[in-house]
């Protein structure tokens, strides 16, 4: 299903045109935006999903299939020294746009990107409620 109002389902559909690295059935591959890296990447369906909850399996693993196609391609083109691979869901998440994406975003030294959080600390009462809640 498409949503007319969506902007990432135009782009994802070649409605609207976009800088292109990728495409097929499933999935495109455009150049973000604005970008938080060279070469920050963005893996759109071609099919509308708000989120991670909303998308169905098969998709789910081509975009990541995808995503590793595209991150070994970042390593040998542009010589990046690492990738995050960054996948917002909900606004308090950061999500802007609700098309489910998932942005690849190359890795340089010194490039400011900032994908970083104190760590804190698991208490073995948290653990203990948190596998009890958690467990699939
Ligand atoms: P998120 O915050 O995870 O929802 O990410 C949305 C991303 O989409 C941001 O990094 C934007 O820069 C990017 N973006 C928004 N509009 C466009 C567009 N028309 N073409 C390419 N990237 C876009
Ligand atoms: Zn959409």
């Amino acid at each position: 299903m498409k949503d007319s109002n969506c902007i990432f389902c135009k782009i994802a559909n070649g409605e609207i045109p976009s800088a292109t690295l990728f495409e097929d059935e499933k999935v495109r591959v455009i150049l973000d935006i604005s970008p938080a890296s060279k070469g920050h990447a963005l893996i759109l369906p071609k099919e509308h999903y708000a989120n991670l909850y909303e998308i169905d399996d098969e998709t789910a693993k081509h975009v990541i299939i995808t995503a590793k196609r595209q991150a070994t391609k970042m390593r040998d083109a542009l010589g990046v020294e690492g990738i995050n691979i960054v996948q917002n869901n909900g606004e308090i998440a950061g999500q802007t746009v609700f098309h489910y994406h998932m942005h690849i975003v190359p890795r340089y030294k010194d490039d400011n990107v900032n994908i970083k959080w104190e760590p804190g600390e698991l208490s073995e009462e948290k653990k203990a409620e948190l596998i009890k809640k958690l467990s699939l």
